[in-house]
Formats: structure tokens, sequence, C-alpha cells
């Protein structure tokens, strides 16, 4: 038994992540690491002894859906997480990651969520690495490749399906990326520049995964009137590979969707039965990303977050800017572009339902380059934790 230790918190409500109930305990420190956990009553403390009573001890969040990965090398004190208890992120999710990206690619939107021009240096995944390396953010990084990225990198005509010759460029760059340290690797075929991938592309591309045992991450084709065809695809595409599919952000995206949780949800648990699949959400019925005018519809109302061409409309609803400019929010969607958005557009009750599902982990899906971020960046977890603590 150790008697002394460098610091020591006593008294914490301790919640260890093993999914057993919480429970009061002292907690020994030896050199940054936890020696002992139990009653440390008769043990002294050479730095710091500190009574934590009324407060709990948890290990560091995991945000499993995040676009930080420019951040993490610009502000590498990430304190939208740090402050919120995360201490990992999972990057280049929805099928955008800052690299390979070379310096002439075109910043195609959403690519301009995480890229800039002064950000296009990593035409290999491993520069980026080296890159998150020397800038020693302060969280632990779990890096995806897009297939978007892979498709700006490779491709002449993203409104295009990839001919044989780009796929194999991107299976080379994947396989590359994976061999350097890379988890796997993200789709976001909602969006223009993925759009136009078939099904086979995916799957093509994707072949190195399933050597590499990568994970695959999809922000799905459709989240409203085809999204049981997005899950089959999702599902087709791993069980191809033979590997682990994440669907990100699950959501029933436009009112004439809402309420179809309860069919989404049995057929992602009837899949699970088959096939490793996983699923995350974040806990708002507003989502954010790009603004596009094809996007306005599915919501109730639209908030710029930023806008490149007039950016003194941050922070303002699309329709009273509509009304100022006189036009209809698809055409003042139009002059504010590239601009980013965010859409209330799902229901209250999915969103819980999402969330209870026994499986769903955590994803805040923020955007850290946004003016005027959706509050998802510096709150998801912070909410959850009032939630948990409230329960
Ligand atoms: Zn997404």
């Amino acid at each position: 038994m150790i008697s002394s230790f460098d610091t020591i918190l006593r008294n914490a409500n301790v919640i260890d992540g093993s999914g057993q109930p919480a429970y009061t305990a002292d907690i020994g420190l030896l050199k940054d690491r936890i020696a002992a956990i139990g009653n440390l009553d008769d043990a002294t403390a050479t730095q710091q002894d500190i009574n934590l009573e009324g407060l709990s001890v948890v290990p560091g969040f995991i945000d499993v859906h995040t676009h930080d990965d420019r951040a993490l090398l610009s502000n590498p004190d990430m304190l939208p997480k740090l402050t919120q208890g995360v201490t990992t992120v999972v990057t280049g999710n929805c099928g955008i990651s800052l690299a390979p990206l070379s310096p002439n690619i075109a910043i195609v939107p959403p690519l301009d969520l995480v890229a800039t021009e002064e950000w296009l240096r990593f035409p290999h995944f491993a520069d980026y690495l080296d890159a998150l390396d020397a800038a020693a953010p302060a969280v632990n990084v779990v890096a995806l490749v897009g297939h978007t990225s892979l498709r700006a990198q490779t491709m002449t005509d993203l409104s295009l399906p990839a001919s044989q010759q780009e796929i194999s460029q991107m299976q080379q760059l994947l396989d590359e990326a994976l061999q350097s340290g890379a988890w796997g690797m993200s789709t976001g075929t909602f969006y223009p520049p993925a759009a136009a991938a078939p099904t086979e592309e995916i799957i093509e591309v994707g072949q190195p995964l399933g050597r590499h045992k990568g994970l695959y991450a999809t922000h799905m084709r459709n989240e409203a009137d085809r999204v049981m065809e997005s899950l089959e695809e999702t599902f087709v595409i791993g069980k191809e590979l033979g590997i682990n599919v994440v669907i990100s952000h699950h959501k029933l995206a436009g009112v004439r969707y809402h309420g179809m949780s309860g069919k989404t949800l049995q057929r992602i648990k009837d899949a699970m039965a088959e096939q490793p699949v996983c699923l995350d959400c974040y806990p708002y019925n507003a989502s954010s990303t790009m603004l596009h005018p094809d996007f306005i519809e599915r919501a109730s109302s639209v908030m710029v977050a930023w806008s490149t061409p007039h950016p003194k409309y941050a922070g303002r609803m699309l329709a009273d800017i509509a009304a100022e400019l006189g036009c209809d929010q698809r055409e003042a969607a139009n002059l504010l572009m590239p601009a980013g958005a965010i859409y209330f557009l799902m229901d209250e009750n999915d969103v819980q339902a999402i969330l209870a599902f026994d499986e769903t982990m955590i994803g805040s899906d923020g955007l850290p380059h946004d003016n005027h971020p959706h509050p998802r960046l510096w709150g998801l977890f912070l909410e959850c934790w009032d939630t948990m603590r409230a329960m």
C-alpha cells in the first residue's frame, strides 16, 4: 500500500466510466498518473491535498464527431473542448479532413469548414500527423480521412462519379493515410462535392479499410425522405468492407420526417445484430453546416453563422435578412455564400429518443471556425453533464 502521493483528491464522487454506479473515494496521483483509488485516510500528499466533497471525478470525455482538424493546429490549447472535460476528439468527419489536400486544390464548400488556402499544406496524411505532433494539442486525436477531401485531391470534376484511375489514386492515398496512423474514412454524400459518388465508389475507395481494420463514419446521403435507404447503403458498405460503421449525428431533418426515429432506431438495432454498427448524435434540435439554398426548405428557420461576402449578417436570421434585402431566402442565401448557417429542423422528441438509445455516442459536430458557432461547440458536454447530474 502506497502511503505517500504527489497529490491526493479526497472524498470525490467517482464515476469511472465502467457503467457501475458512482461511489465516494480518494484518488492518489503519482507523476500525473492515478496510482490508487480507495480510502487514503492514512496517506499523505507531498504537493497537493484537495477535498473534492460535492464534486465528481470522471474520465476525460471523447467527442466522437468533430471538425477540429485545423483548430488542433491553430489553437492547440483547444479551450472549447478542454473546458468541457473533453480529452479526445475524432476529426475528419462528414467527408472533410484537412489532409490529404495539396496547395493548389479548390476549396469547395463544405471543405471550407476546415480548410483555408493558408492551411492547404498536407498533400499526404503523414504530413498532417507530423504537424499535429509538432503542435502538441492539449487533447488526444483520432484522425479520419475524408472521402470528399480524397475526391478534391484527385478528381477534376466533382459532379461526376470517380473514374477507375481516380479511384486507384484515392485508394492509394487512403492506404498511405491508414499506414501512417489514420483510424478510418468518413463520407459526406449529403454534400454537393460527394453527392455524385455512387455506393460502389465508396466501397472501392474504402478497400484499404478492410486490410487496416479502419472504421467508416458517414454523414449519410439523406436524413429525410430517403433516410431508410441511406441506412441500408451504410450497412451495405460496412458489410462489403467487413468493418465497423458509424452513423454520424443521426437525425430526422425536416418537419415531414419528424417522428420517424422509432423506425430508424429499430432498423439500426436489427443491423447491430448482424454487423458492427455505431451511431452518434448531439442533443440539440438545430443542425449547423454550410449555407446552401437547397438546405433551407427543410428548416423552420435558419440563422446565419458567418458569411464571407457579407460578414455583418453573422448571427442574424436568414428570413430577416431576406426581408431587408427585398428577396426570398434562397436568393439571400445565394448572395451570402460562401457562408455557414444553423438550421432548426429536428423534432425534440426524436432528439430525445436517439439520445436515450443505449448505443448512441455523443459527438458535438461543433464548427470551431464559425464567427457565431452553434452552441454545441462550447456547450454540449456541459449540457449532458447537467442532465446526468439531474438524473
Ligand atoms: Zn455532418
